[in-house]
């Protein structure tokens, strides 16, 4: 009889090497293998290796909690693997977030940036005429750049002897997980504690004919290698107007299809004023419609037809690429969780989880965009990784905090917050118990332009009782994720109102309109600044 100090001899051709780790990984193998027949339960296609740790997925959450992990000492595997979108756009290491997330976008939206820039060059003395653009020039050095970090992931992971493995995992039982490779090669690996960190994928809609067919997504929109042209996208939250905002300002003939309201999550006001810049700075917006049919034209174009939603009129376009932005649907289809036990809510899909990042079964977790009730966000899904990670190495205690996180909508006009919306914080507190301090202001650099400033805007959402708590802070301007990161340092600390108003401004910014802030709602008096 096989013991688990003399594992079996391999004599499967694929069989991997079994790789004994620390005591407690060892008794699970113990524990585990001698349940039931006392006899070592192998596969007999495939080794199993074990590890302290298993990650399923390899984006912002997933690397971040292996290499802590690691760094504590933790024998560490991260399985990850990328199923290309329906469009064929495949890519590699480091999740949404590095390949077709927060990266990408923002590197485009710096171009769509520079346009404005150029534009404003020759006010400020630059002998500079604005040049046509070039997407496939834009698109490759993006591409280049995400490549590079696609590698950088895989170097740190080897320097912190995290072993990688590019496979499609799914639970065997509660503590094995098979790893499916792209040449379907199969690799059992077992652990003593498994985070599940798989994220999401874009929504397609499944009503829509012609919707899977034609349309692309955020997956596969940069890495095209030529430009979208005209383009409509559909949908209204973040991935809509930043894709929108950047395409616009790339040049691009670019619509907007909204079903109901803008940026549904956020204060209101702000999502009307970042919608109302986009408009007034040539992103076409269709309110209150949805997209009923997709077709393809002779030519290769695409005819949308769509619904007025309050008219029931019908209307049709033709555009050369169809975005779908709808939202995302975590990724948990393929894991096997039910042969784990691990439970989703049946509605969203998402992984149930608890403070500690558990789940329905205690050494399994699951962090960021895949875990229910977690903001869809890198740095929280980062951070609760790093803390996961600690905890579970015995470190710390501390449990990921997800109140007042701050987050920036990159669109033409950024638009930053931390906390409570106007709106939530009158439905917690009520209005009586509400001060919103506010101001439309002139960034100086728009001045000498004479760029539209009608849309940037500051307010403060506080306790009304002295010391007037902040409870929320919301910027649209340049800059917006600058400006919010510092400021959400004294929202988590408790910051009021008074301390703020003492706070010395950095002139000349925009971020001192903050600490500026005079004018309350309930005045009614012109919030407008004017002077330095
Ligand atoms: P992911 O980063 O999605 O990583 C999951 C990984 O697991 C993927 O590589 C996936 O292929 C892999 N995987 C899935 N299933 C399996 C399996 N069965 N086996 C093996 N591997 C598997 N956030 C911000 O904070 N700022 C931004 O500016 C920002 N911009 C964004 C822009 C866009 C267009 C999008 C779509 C998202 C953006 N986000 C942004 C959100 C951010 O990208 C996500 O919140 C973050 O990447 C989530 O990290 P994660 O670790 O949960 O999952
Ligand atoms: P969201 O889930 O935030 O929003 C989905 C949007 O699509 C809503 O406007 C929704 O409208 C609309 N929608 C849903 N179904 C349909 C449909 N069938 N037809 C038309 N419209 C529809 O999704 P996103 O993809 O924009 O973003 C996902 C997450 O990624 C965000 O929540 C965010 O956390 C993260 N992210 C972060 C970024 C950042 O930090 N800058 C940037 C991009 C993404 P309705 O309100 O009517 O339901």
């Amino acid at each position: 009889m096989a013991t688990p100090h003399a594992p079996p001899p391999s004599s499967a051709a694929k069989q991997t090497e079994l790789v004994w780790s620390s005591p407690a990984c060892r008794q699970l193998i113990r524990n585990h293998s001698l349940r039931g027949t006392g006899v070592l339960a192998w596969g007999p296609a495939a080794g199993r290796q074990c590890y302290d740790l298993l990650v399923i997925g390899g984006g912002s959450g997933g690397l971040a909690c292996a290499k802590e992990a690691a760094q504590l000492g933790k024998k560490v595997a991260v399985v990850d693997y990328v199923e290309p979108s329906p469009r064929g756009t495949r890519w590699g290491l480091g999740g949404t977030c590095v390949n077709v997330g927060c990266i990408p976008k923002k590197l485009m939206h710096q171009a769509a940036l520079l346009g404005g820039m150029i534009r404003d060059a020759p006010h400020y003395g630059w002998g500079v005429a604005q040049a046509p653009h070039s997407w496939a020039t834009l698109a490759d050095a993006v591409q280049n750049h995400v490549k590079s970090l696609n590698w950088g992931h895989r170097v740190q992971l080897q320097d912190r002897k995290v072993k990688y493995f590019n496979v499609k995992a799914s639970f065997v039982d509660t503590h094995t997980v098979c790893g499916v490779s792209k040449g379907g090669e199969e690799t059992l690996l077992s652990a003593e504690h498994i985070v599940i960190a798989t994220g999401g994928r874009p929504r397609y809609p499944t009503h829509i004919e012609g919707a899977l067919e034609y349309g692309i997504t955020s997956d596969d929109l940069f890495w095209l290698k030529e430009s979208p042209g005209k383009t409509l996208v559909v949908g209204a939250s973040y991935v809509a107007l930043e894709c929108a905002g950047l395409l616009t300002g790339l040049g691009l003939d670019t619509t907007v299809m909204i079903r109901s309201v803008p940026l549904r999550a956020f204060d209101q006001q702000m999502a009307s004023l970042v919608t109302e810049h986009m408009a007034g700075h040539g992103t076409r917006i269709l309110r209150g419609c949805a997209p009923e049919k997709v077709e393809k034209l002779p030519g290769q174009q695409l005819r949308v037809t769509w619904v007025d939603l309050t008219s029931d009129r019908k209307d049709a376009g033709t555009f050369d690429t169809v975005l779908w932005a709808i939202g995302r649907v975590p990724e948990t289809a393929s894991l096997n969780l039910e042969k784990a036990g691990v439970h989703t809510n049946p509605v969203t899909g998402k992984i149930l989880v608890d403070a500690q990042e558990a789940t329905s079964v205690p050494h399994i977790y699951a962090i960021g965009d895949v875990a229910e009730g977690r903001p869809e966000l890198t740095p929280t899904a980062i951070m609760a990784g790093r803390l996961l990670a600690q905890r579970l190495s015995g470190r710390t205690s501390d449990l990921m905090d997800y109140s007042s996180v701050p987050t920036t909508v990159f669109t033409p006009l950024e638009y930053g917050c931390v906390g409570l919306s106007e709106e939530a914080a009158v439905a917690r507190h009520g209005e009586e118990h509400v001060e919103v301090y506010h101001a439309f202001y002139k960034p100086l650099e728009f001045t000498v332009p004479q760029r539209d400033a009608s849309q940037c805007y500051i307010k403060m959402v506080c306790l009304r009782e002295p010391p007037q708590l902040v409870l929320g802070l919301h910027f649209l301007g340049p800059n917006a994720g600058e400006v919010i990161q510092g400021f959400a340092l004294g929202i988590k600390c408790g910051a009021s109102y008074q301390q703020l108003m003492r706070t010395v401004g950095i002139h000349p910014t925009c971020a001192e309109e903050v600490a500026k802030l005079r004018i309350s709602k309930r005045s009614g008096l012109d919030p407008t600044v004017t002077g330095c």
